[in-house]
């Protein structure tokens, strides 16, 4: 019931502005981001390497009209990548961009800008042996997300992509993306879309997960299954399993302090784990999506912020 006007707020200027300036918030987001500078994040890596997890990092930030601000993100994630370098963890590491961040929605040459900026992730990437996974966000970008994807892979191969099980059209998708090669997260969908382009109901969502888990699975790419949903979890187990695949053949991912024992029960049973972890300052569209999922954390963000 809270998931639409949550998800409204997490676009409104307004709410932004009252969410960020009130002074305890940002001890409750330290919940799922790992902090606001480069140093944050390897700290964070670190750690969750030691625990036997892999990782993404998401330079967070979204939905940029300013082509230095796009610019100003490319340099966070080469900065990043050269420190991960430094520290001996960029072998095996992955980042997750969104292209909205990297200059997607600019008015003049959006998706030419945002296409030079992925790819100079991807040569920073590709120079520490780090991959890159292109995020999906609203429905109104699928094609460009995908169109872009193709060109990247033609000089990165390795490039992933994520495709939305709420989205009607994405079993489709799966099955264009399930060929040699090719990296795909499967997520259910984070952002509030229409009837005509998405199912609405929470149990068709999870049809339409499993569908495309058959398909990932059975194809010759590398599924990656982002759910932290235990019967999503246990039913892409069992078809890894029946499709003869091994640990090293897929992977699953969860977000970065969502449920936390559960990802290293998971690395523990010789399964690849890998921790979505954000970091940077523009954390509020990221944050509100995060309570938009689940009012438990409405709960505990209020409960937060009443007791300081
Ligand atoms: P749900 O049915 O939402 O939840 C199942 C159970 O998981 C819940 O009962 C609860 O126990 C737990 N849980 C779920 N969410 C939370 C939460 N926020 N806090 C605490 N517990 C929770 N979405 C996009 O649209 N585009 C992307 O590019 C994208 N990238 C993602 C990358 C990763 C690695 C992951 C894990 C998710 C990503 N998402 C993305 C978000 C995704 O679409 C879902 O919104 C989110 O994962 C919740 O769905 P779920 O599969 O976990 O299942």
């Amino acid at each position: 019931m809270l998931r639409a006007p949550l998800l409204a707020a997490a676009r409104s200027r307004r709410m932004r502005s009252l969410v960020e300036t009130v002074p305890a918030t940002r001890s409750v987001v330290r919940r799922f981001v790992a902090g606001s500078d480069t140093a944050d994040a390897v700290r964070v890596v670190r750690e969750l390497t030691e625990d036997g997890l892999r990782i993404t990092l998401d330079h967070l930030g979204e939905d940029t009209t300013d082509a230095a601000q796009a610019t100003t993100t490319v340099r966070a994630y080469e900065e990043m990548l050269a420190a991960l370098a430094a520290d001996g963890l960029a072998q095996g590491a992955d980042v997750s961009v969104k292209l909205s961040a990297v200059g997607q929605f600019l008015p003049v040459d959006g998706e030419k800008i945002a296409l030079e900026n992925a790819r100079r992730i991807c040569e920073a990437a590709a120079a520490v042996g780090a991959t890159v996974t292109l995020d999906m966000e609203d429905h109104t970008t699928t094609d460009s997300t995908l169109g872009i994807l193709r060109e990247l892979r033609v000089d990165f191969p390795w490039v992933g992509a994520v495709l939305q099980a709420y989205l009607r059209r994405t079993e489709q998708d799966c099955r264009e993306l399930s060929g040699e090669g090719s990296r795909v997260r499967l997520c259910k969908g984070a952002y509030a879309e229409p009837e005509t382009v998405a199912f609405q109901d929470k149990a068709e969502v999870d049809r339409s997960y499993v569908r495309c888990l058959k398909v990932l699975m059975a194809g010759k790419g590398y599924p990656m299954v982002a759910s932290h949903d235990p019967r999503m979890i246990a039913i892409a187990e069992k078809l890894a399993m029946e499709a003869g695949r091994a640990p090293s053949d897929h992977e699953f991912q969860m977000l970065y302090g969502i449920r936390p024992e559960e990802q290293r029960r998971i690395a523990a049973d010789g399964e690849t784990m890998r921790v979505y972890v954000p970091y940077g300052d523009e954390w509020y569209g990221y944050f509100m999506r995060r309570l938009a999922e689940r009012p438990a954390n409405l709960t505990f963000f209020l409960r937060g912020l009443a007791t300081r």
